[in-house]
């Protein structure tokens, strides 16, 4: 069996920092992503918080865990979406939660709400996301909306 990945800040007593868009993105992922690396990091990440629903996320509009394993990560921004692109992507989340940058909440908590969220928020969030048709949030918002 191959070694389980080391992820930074899991174990920790602190808030793990996710970017807000994110709490998307891990609960439309089925699999696929960047490279093998970014799945299994992901795969992991996802776990280790189904594992963990009381624990606590600190929402972040910047690199986070997740990207730390991304090939679009490079010397710490995202380089497949512009800057202000996918931290617009963030902020609308975190906006939409009525919080703020830096917001300190259980993992449960934040993905029971914006799973409720409609298409119309998806929209609005996601924008021109390239995963639009392997994402099971997204496909499954649209197949009960239009
Ligand atoms: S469509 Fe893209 S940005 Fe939106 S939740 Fe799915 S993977 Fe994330
Ligand atoms: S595409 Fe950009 S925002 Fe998405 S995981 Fe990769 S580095 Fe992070």
């Amino acid at each position: 069996m191959g070694k389980r990945p080391v992820i930074p800040g899991i174990g920790s007593s602190k808030a793990l920092e996710i970017r807000a868009h994110h709490l998307l993105c891990m609960q439309g992922f089925q699999g696929y992503g960047y490279s093998r690396d970014f799945q299994r990091n992901l795969e992991e990440i996802i776990n280790h918080l189904e594992s963990n629903p009381y624990s606590s996320l600190k929402l972040v509009a910047d690199a986070d865990i997740i990207c730390q394993k991304c090939p679009h990560l490079e010397e710490g921004c995202c380089d497949k979406y512009s800057s202000p692109t996918i931290r617009d992507m963030d902020l609308k989340v975190i906006e939409k939660l009525d919080l703020e940058v830096g917001a300190i909440e259980p993992v449960q908590k934040l993905l029971s709400q914006v799973k409720a969220w409609n298409i119309h928020d998806l929209r609005d969030v996601c924008g021109e996301c390239s995963w639009k048709d392997k994402c099971l949030l997204y496909r499954s918002k649209l197949e009960v909306d239009y």
